[in-house]
C-alpha cells in the first residue's frame, strides 16, 4: 500500500463536472489500495475574482483579511470534490488548512508553512477514507488565516508530502507535464520527461506558471520528487527529480519569459564604493524586487550609471523612492522603459557545452530582435527585450536550441 498526494489545479477543478472527473480519478487511485491525501486549488478564475473585488473595495486592502477572501476559493472547492467522493461511494472528509492545521508564519499573502498536524487525517486514511485539504492556506500561531502566494496549492502539495511522508506528490494539471515553453506562446511545445530541481526552479521563478517557485525550491531541500502530469490524460508527465538521475543530451532544457517588466537607469552617480547599496537599501526596504543590475563606468572613470530590472508594476513606486532619496544617492537624471520582457534559455546541460552565450545573441540579432540587458548563471541566461519581440524571440530560441 502506498501513501500519494494528488494535487488537483484550478483548470482541473474549474467546473462542477470536472470536479466529478476529478472524483472518478481519486477514486481510481484509491481502489488501487492507495491511501490518498488529495489537495485543491479554487476553481479557475475565483482567486482572480475574489483579489478584483478587493480592489474595487481599496487599493490597500489589507493583507490578513485579504487573506480571509483569497482563501475562501479553495473551501468551496474542497467541499465540492469531498461530496462528490461520497457521492460515489468513496469515505471522505474535506480539511481547511486552520481545521488540520497548517501552521505558518505571519507573513500574510506569501506565508511559509511551518508545521502541520498529522494525527487525525493520518487515522482517517488508514481507516480508508480519502482525506481533501483545501490548498494555499494555513494559519498563524495566533489563529490568522494565511495563504501561501499565488499558485501556492504546489506549495502545500509538497509540504503535506513532507510532512506525512508520502511515497509520491503528484501534480495533475490541465497541460501534459512541464514543456520546453509555454503553450499559449509556442504551439511546438514538447513534454519533458524529467527536469533537475534546479532547472525547475529556474524555469518557474523565470515565468514558466506550472508550478510555483516557491513549491520547487521546497521540493528541492527536501528532496521530494514530483510527477506534473494531465487531468485530462492518462499519460506520465513530468518528473522533477534530482540532477544526478538524469542523461543530458540538450544544451537547453527549457524557454521560459516574463512580460510585464521595467528597466530604470540612474545616470552619473559617484562611482565610490557604497552608491550602489545606497540604491538599493531603500527599494530592498519597501519589498521591491530586483532581477538584473548592470553598472557601468563612464569615459572620465568618476561616474558610473545603473540600470535595474523590475515589475512594472513597482515602477511608479520606484521611481518615488529613487527621487526621495537624491540627496544621498546623488545623481544627474533617471531614464526609465517599461513593456519590456525577460526571456531565459534554461537547462544544466549548458555547463558542458561552451558557446550557448553566442548562439543565443546570434540567432536573437538574426530576427533584429535588441538586447537591452543580459543576466546569467550556471544553468540559464536571461535577456531583457521590447515585450512585443516576445514570441518572435521564444520561437526561435525553441528552434536553435532544436527543441522543435
Ligand atoms: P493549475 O491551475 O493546474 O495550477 P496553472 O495555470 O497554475 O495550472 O499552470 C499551468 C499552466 O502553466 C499551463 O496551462 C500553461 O499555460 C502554463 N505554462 C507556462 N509555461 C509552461 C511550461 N513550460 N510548461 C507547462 N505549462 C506552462
Ligand atoms: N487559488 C490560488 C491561486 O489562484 C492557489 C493556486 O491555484 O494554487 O493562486
Ligand atoms: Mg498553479
Amino acid at each position: 500500500m502506498k501513501r500519494l498526494v494528488l494535487k488537483f489545479g484550478g483548470t482541473s477543478v474549474g467546473t462542477t463536472d470536472r470536479i466529478k472527473k476529478v472524483a472518478n480519478i481519486v477514486k481510481n487511485r484509491h481502489q488501487e489500495g492507495n491511501e490518498i491525501i488529495v489537495i485543491v486549488s479554487a476553481m479557475a478564475g475565483t482567486t482572480n475574482d475574489l483579489k478584483e473585488k478587493s480592489n474595487l473595495i481599496s487599493k490597500n486592502f489589507e493583507s490578513k483579511e485579504l487573506d480571509v477572501l483569497l482563501s475562501s476559493g479553495e473551501q468551496v472547492s474542497s467541499s465540492l470534490l469531498s461530496g462528490a467522493l461520497i457521492d460515489k461511494g468513496v469515505k471522505s472528509r474535506s480539511w481547511l488548512g486552520w481545521q488540520i492545521p497548517i501552521v505558518t508564519d505571519n507573513n500574510h499573502t506569501a506565508s511559509q508553512i511551518i508545521q502541520i498536524k498529522t494525527d487525525e487525517i493520518l487515522k482517517f486514511i488508514s481507516d480508508g477514507g480519502v482525506a481533501v485539504i483545501a490548498g494555499f492556506q494555513g494559519i498563524t500561531k495566533n489563529g490568522r488565516i494565511t495563504t501561501l502566494g499565488r499558485g501556492g496549492s504546489d506549495l502545500s502539495a509538497v509540504a503535506i508530502a513532507k510532512f506525512f511522508e508520502t511515497d509520491s506528490c503528484e501534480i495533475y494539471t490541465d497541460v501534459e507535464g512541464v514543456l520546453t515553453t509555454d503553450p499559449n506562446i509556442h504551439e511546438k511545445a514538447k513534454k519533458i520527461e524529467k527536469i533537475s530541481y534546479e532547472e525547475m526552479l529556474e524555469m518557474s521563478s523565470l515565468g514558466a506558471k506550472v508550478m510555483q517557485p516557491g513549491a520547487v525550491q521546497a521540493s528541492m531541500i527536501e528532496d521530494i520528487p514530483i510527477h506534473v502530469r494531465s487531468t485530462f490524460s492518462d499519460k506520465p508527465g513530468t518528473k522533477i527529480i534530482s540532477e544526478s538521475e538524469i542523461d543530458y543530451k540538450k544544451t537547453v532544457t527549457g524557454i521560459a519569459y516574463s512580460k510585464n517588466n521595467a528597466k530604470i537607469s540612474i545616470v552619473g552617480v559617484v562611482d565610490k564604493p557604497g552608491v550602489a547599496a545606497d540604491v538599493f537599501e531603500p527599494i530592498g526596504k519597501n519589498n521591491i524586487n530586483i532581477d538584473m543590475v548592470i553598472q557601468n563606468t563612464s569615459l572620465d572613470g568618476k561616474t558610473a550609471n545603473i540600470t535595474f530590472t523590475i515589475k512594472q508594476e513597482d515602477l511608479k513606486k520606484t521611481l518615488n523612492i529613487i527621487e526621495e532619496n537624491k540627496q544621498i544617492i546623488n545623481y544627474k537624471k533617471i531614464t526609465h522603459n517599461d513593456k519590456l520582457a525577460m526571456v531565459s534559455i534554461i537547462g544544466a546541460g549548458m555547463i558542458a557545452s561552451p558557446g550557448v552565450t553566442h548562439k543565443m545573441f546570434r540567432s536573437l540579432a538574426n530576427e533584429q530582435i535588441n538586447i537591452l540587458a543580459i543576466s546569467t548563471s550556471e544553468i540559464k541566461i536571461s535577456v531583457l527585450i521590447l515585450e512585443d519581440m516576445t514570441k518572435k524571440a521564444v520561437k526561435i530560441l525553441h528552434k536553435t536550441f532544436e527543441l522543435n
